[in-house]
């Protein structure tokens, strides 16, 4: 098939296999990728089988075992994070097009979200510098403090929507607190995250401290959530392979973080600026095409502003430029895979058949500029019922549902509604309100009129189904470390308890 979209800068046509124990190792099948914005075949890919996971998970087990990396001070590990930031900057428009060209979103996006990794880093490598445990005055002469210490080895597994930040969020902190990994990147969007292994090992990490292996679920994430050679899974992806994940882990009881899916509610309360309002809401569900675990999938809105809203979204998404990554105007790219096209266009048919009626959109496109590219339009369904599966299941791309309410009960209600616990956001001028909305949401993360800020000194992860722990800030620190106790006895003589 001939590409329809202008010739990507970076060069796929090298060789793209796992890296284990500090040097690139080929795998023993062959993936063909393709290019989300035309179908056209992109590269190949070799990938490893359970043997190969296996020999990346000793290495990962002898460099922290018998390694320098976790034994390192701070201050020398925190030299590398910080060099590795710096690598990302010097490489960030090479890594933005090749994560653009595999994932498909435009660059733009790909530049904010490489950006955002370098200071990840940079985030980490402050913070392991920076005072951290406790000292405990307990009832007794004894000087007792409390330490944080590396887990071990981490399976780490991450999905295809942000393929280098989330390896990233996962790298920095598990590195900065002294753990070794084996990260699988999805099967669909491993090559930024390769060609950032590569330039990491350019930044001192000892052989073995990062090793990535090239596969699908079964075969190459399966194994690192069985192993009983791993002490941590972190997992990012779908709620079903999450469940999938803590229960293959239950084995050795490793520690387990899970970072899920979302419903995300929008709450649009009368007062807000309407146009203001419908702006983000755009933004919360059209960037990335939708494909996002935050995604504002549900607009909540007051009655009285419903058919405004409408209105205006309608205006304002016919006019979103939809087309390749690569084109600098476009503003919304294509879905990831064809799988991905036909999971969002089936619930798109779910939605019609259970009666929810579109208000735009709705439409694969195809030919002319988008070739066979895997395009939906943005699309918004109104009329829906809170039982709808349009409400209640996540699709991972541009649809979002309209939900009417009433009064501020109603809309609660209907936010809280489904098994996610994500995020959620506020839109109203009233400071009161805002505030008893924020507190009354089931989710971990929420926004007073914004939506999608992340920050890498702040929380991320979900209430109920949306997962378990939080990545980022101390929190995603302390998420890759045990808890150690120390206590030193100041009092010389024996104890006494039982008489001589
Ligand atoms: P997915 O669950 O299908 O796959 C995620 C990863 O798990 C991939 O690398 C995949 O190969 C691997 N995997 C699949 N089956 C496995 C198994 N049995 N054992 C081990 N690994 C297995 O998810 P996806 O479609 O790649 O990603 C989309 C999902 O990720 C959405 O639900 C989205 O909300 C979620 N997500 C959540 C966050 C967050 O921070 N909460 C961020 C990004 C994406």
């Amino acid at each position: 098939m001939v590409s329809t979209v202008a010739k990507s800068k970076v060069n796929t046509d090298r060789n793209w296999h796992s890296f284990i124990d500090g040097k690139a190792e080929k795998g023993t099948t062959e993936r063909q990728l393709f290019n989300p914005a035309d179908g056209s075949p992109l590269c190949k890919v070799s990938e490893a089988d359970s043997k190969m996971v296996e020999k990346a998970i000793k290495s990962a087990r002898k460099a922290f075992d018998e390694g320098p990396w976790p034994k390192m001070t701070a201050y020398d590990r925190a030299k590398v994070l910080f060099a590795i930031a710096d690598k990302i900057d010097e490489h960030s428009e090479e890594l933005a097009e090749l994560e653009s060209l595999n994932q498909g979103k435009p660059l733009r996006e790909a530049q904010y979200d490489i950006s955002d990794a370098a200071n990840c880093f940079r985030y980490y490598a402050g913070l392991i510098t920076k005072p951290n445990g406790q000292h405990v005055p307990v009832p007794a002469n004894s000087e007792t403090t409390v330490v944080r210490e590396p887990i071990g080895v981490c399976g780490q597994i991450v999905p295809w929507n942000f393929p280098l930040l989330m390896a990233c969020w996962k790298f920095a902190p598990a590195l900065g607190a002294g753990n070794t990994i084996v990260l699988k990147p999805s099967e669909y969007t491993p090559l930024s995250t390769i060609r950032l292994v590569e330039l990491m090992y350019e930044c001192g990490l000892p052989a073995g401290v990062l090793n990535i292996v090239l596969g699908d679920g079964k075969t190459a994430g399966a194994p690192l959530a069985e192993s009983k050679l791993v002490d941590k899974v972190a997992f990012t992806g779908s709620v079903r392979t999450g469940k999938i994940i803590a229960q293959a882990a239950l084995g050795n009881l490793k520690k387990v973080t899970l970072e899920l899916g979302g419903k995300s509610p929008m709450i649009v309360f009368p007062d807000m600026d309407i146009d203001t309002a419908v702006d983000y809401a755009l933004f919360a569900i059209y960037c990335n095409a939708g494909q996002v675990c935050s995604a504002g999938s549900r607009f909540v809105v007051h009655e009285s502003i419903h058919d405004k809203f409408v209105a205006k979204m309608t205006e304002r998404a016919k006019k979103i430029k939809v087309g390749p990554g690569n084109d600098p105007e476009t503003e919304m790219g294509p879905l990831v895979s064809t799988q991905q096209l036909k999971t969002v266009t089936d619930y798109i048919e779910i939605a019609k058949k259970e009666g929810a009626k579109i208000a735009y959109g709705g439409n694969v496109l195809t030919g002319g500029k988008y070739g066979q590219g895997y395009y939906v339009e943005p699309t918004l369904f109104v009329d829906v019922k809170p039982d709808m599966r349009i409400v209640q299941e996540e699709v991972f791309g541009p649809v979002a549902v309209v939900q009417k309410f009433k009064t501020e009960e109603e809309a609660l209600e209907l936010a809280n509604g489904t098994d996610f616990g994500l995020a959620g956001a506020v839109f109203t001028n009233d400071l009161a309100l805002a505030h008893r909305v924020v507190k009354a949401l089931r989710c971990g993360i929420t926004w007073v009129n914004g939506y999608h800020f992340t920050y890498n000194e702040v929380p991320w992860g979900g209430y109920r189904q949306s997962g378990w722990g939080r990545e980022l800030g101390t929190f995603g620190l302390d998420a890759y470390t045990e808890v150690k106790q120390i206590n030193v006895n100041l009092d010389k003589g024996p104890i006494g308890w039982f008489e001589k």
